[in-house]
């Protein structure tokens, strides 16, 4: 095979923006002259004075009545993504030891978190095979239960479920602002904004229950937290609409635009419809194709925002992806450490069907070009 061989995609079948990254993913276009269209008055201005603290209040706000929050649940915001919450909740919400239900990379990661927590004792881990997911269940001798909504390495939807005293921590990355939870199930729902939110990265927000809220005050006045991993410094700050040291103004500005459009437009059942349908699409393609298959292979795993196909072994998806970005269609490879033959699609509520449709339609393209 030729490994120069150039694929020119007819302009006609290209999507309107050629990013399904699943993190870091669309920031939209409007955001960001917005933005630009801020000028001196908001980039390099202080996050403890007015113009950053109103953004920041608009987030919390917007994400309660999006989340339709029970009263006394709070929204909580902190520096250093969802990787920073893991060491911060071993700190801050694990009390002793905690159970992980672990299906992939981002998952098994927190669980290994866990682990190195000098404070802890060893974590519980309950694990299923890629392409599935755990059955939640109470695990006795634990304080704290960690699950994750979305395992964006593998594209598998995950459930999650509280059984007694437990805190229910939920890894909420790649579904936050596009599936619909009920905030009753859980104790801290937290997430990055740079996956389905279209934000950029660096942040990480918390959906917290009073029972959470209450265990990090009480662990705080009962061990040494590290300040930066402080869930109830972060909670101090964040009531007072900042983050306890400098966050990136441009992730906040992007969150609160998405969460406004996200408001005017239908909440988080019309983002979820749209997610549905693009995904849908992915997996019927997926099934027709002579050369493709969805991975996850039981229905009720199956991810609406993270759609992963295994592609036929003659046909290279390293090289199909590589053709594709020459065409400026963007970061749909596999999962890294996944090691498949894969393809990896973002369908976030922010990518609009019809480009799904076009770039499905262009790797069908590039594999007609290339195994003819
Ligand atoms: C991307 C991702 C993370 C890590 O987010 P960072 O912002 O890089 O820390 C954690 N969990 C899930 C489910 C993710 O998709």
């Amino acid at each position: 095979m030729n490994e120069q061989l150039s694929i020119s995609i007819p302009g006609d079948l290209l999507p309107s923006d050629g990013r399904f990254g699943s993190g870091p993913s669309r920031v939209a276009p409007d955001a960001v002259r917005a933005l630009a269209d801020t000028g001196t008055s908001f980039l390099g201005t202080s996050h403890r004075r007015p113009t950053v603290q109103s953004v920041v209040g608009r987030i919390r706000e917007g994400l309660s009545a999006l989340y339709d929050l029970p009263d006394g649940y709070e929204v909580v915001l902190g520096v250093g993504g969802a990787t920073a919450f893991w060491d911060a909740a071993a700190f801050s919400l694990i009390e002793k030891r905690s159970a992980h239900f672990a299906c992939g990379e981002f998952s098994s990661k927190f669980a290994a978190a866990a682990g190195r927590a000098p404070h802890l004792d060893e974590p519980v881990i309950i694990e299923a095979p890629p392409g599935s997911a755990p059955e939640p269940r109470a695990v006795e001798g634990t304080d704290a239960s960690a699950f994750i909504h979305n395992e964006t390495s593998t594209g598998v939807l995950a459930g999650f479920r509280r059984f007694g005293e437990e805190l229910v921590l939920v890894d909420g990355t790649s579904a936050a602002g596009a599936i619909a939870v009920d905030a009753s199930e859980f104790d801290a729902y937290y997430f990055s904004p740079q996956k389905a939110l279209g934000s950029e990265g660096g942040l990480w927000i918390a959906l917290m229950s009073p029972e959470a809220t209450e265990r990090a005050e009480r662990l705080e006045a009962t061990r040494r937290v590290p300040r930066f991993l402080s869930i109830a410094t972060a909670i101090d700050n964040s009531r007072l609409h900042q983050t306890y040291n400098t966050p990136a103004l441009a992730t906040l500005w992007f969150l609160s635009a998405r969460i406004d459009a996200l408001a005017s437009d239908g909440g988080l059942p019309t983002a979820q419809s749209v997610s549905e349908a693009s995904s849908r699409h992915c997996y019927l393609w997926a099934e027709a194709s002579a050369f493709a298959a969805p991975f996850v292979a039981e229905d009720r795993f199956r991810s609406p925002t993270v759609v992963t196909v295994d592609i036929d072994d003659e046909i290279a998806a390293s090289e199909v992806s590589r053709h594709l970005r020459e065409n400026g269609i963007v970061d749909i490879d596999g999962y890294r450490k996944l090691g498949r033959n894969q393809l990896r699609i973002a369908t976030f509520p922010t990518i609009p069907t019809a480009d799904v449709e076009a770039l499905t339609a262009c790797i069908d393209f590039v594999v007609g070009a290339i195994a003819p």
